[in-house]
């Protein structure tokens, strides 16, 4: 049932509810990573990225509700997180707020203790096949160019890009919205978190840069809207494209 052992992360301050689930879980065949607290969790999801997290609501350090919203809200280069792993509430808050309130802090399913393991598992089987179907891992595709925001690996047919961490979150930020023009001011707070005065040309040598790496096999997926800013096309050279390369 599980190909390549899917590892689930439990969240969980009750030290019994976590040993039982850690216990069927491994038995069931997956690989189990535990927390008792938030910060645990965080740091569990950052290095481990796990296929699914079951995420207990009243932990000792925080609330589950705003771990989740950490998670989601994560936009994968700042931070190791994985904005799409797939969240189960396990919780003994049980009222209709509370699993709203769940459901839209980004939770997937929600799940109320006291709880029947069976349910749990088919539960947490339904998340691991729906991420099954979807890219690994949030994994972005521009062209023939392959972006991993995880591993932050570049691909471009099948070959490896290596490049500057600020010019992988450039790239990142252009390819989250391909062939949309950018602005230089929008770009520099997405990847430098401030705005300067004259930190556009920082911007500009990080985007000559990254332009010339993507172009090793002669394709342009970098293009300078002039005036304006940056947009990442699918990089295949069309005759007749606006000249604008020798401006790097
Ligand atoms: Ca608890």
């Amino acid at each position: 049932m599980t190909d390549e052992r899917s590892t689930i992360l439990v969240v969980e301050d009750d030290a019994a509810t976590r040993s039982f689930l850690a216990d069927n879980l491994t038995a069931d065949g997956y690989d189990v990573l535990t927390a008792e607290t938030a910060r645990d969790a965080l740091r569990m999801l950052e290095r481990k990225y796990p296929d699914v997290a079951i995420v207990d609501l009243g932990l000792p350090d925080a609330d589950g509700l705003a771990l989740i919203q950490r998670v989601r809200r994560a936009d994968g280069v700042a931070t190791r997180l994985n904005p799409d792993v797939p969240l189960l509430v396990l919780s003994g808050r049980a009222g209709e707020l509370d699993r709203v309130r769940g459901f839209e802090r980004g939770a997937d399913d929600y799940l109320v203790k006291p709880f029947g393991y069976g349910e749990l598992l088919l539960r947490v089987k339904a998340l691991l096949r729906r991420t099954a179907r979807r890219p690994r891992g949030g994994r972005l595709r521009v062209g023939d160019l392959e972006i991993d925001p995880l591993s932050r690996e570049v691909l471009l047919r099948g070959r490896r890009i290596e490049l500057s961490q600020k010019e992988f979150a450039l790239l990142r930020a252009l390819a989250s919205d391909p062939t949309r023009v950018f602005t230089k001011e929008e770009l520099l707070r997405t990847v430098w978190g401030f705005r300067s005065l004259g930190s556009t040309r920082t911007l500009d040598s990080h985007a000559c840069r990254l332009r010339h790496k993507l172009a090793r096999d002669g394709d342009r997926f970098v293009l300078n809207v002039w005036g304006v800013g940056y947009r990442l096309v699918d990089g295949l050279v069309v005759d007749g494209a606006p000249l604008e390369a020798a401006a790097c």
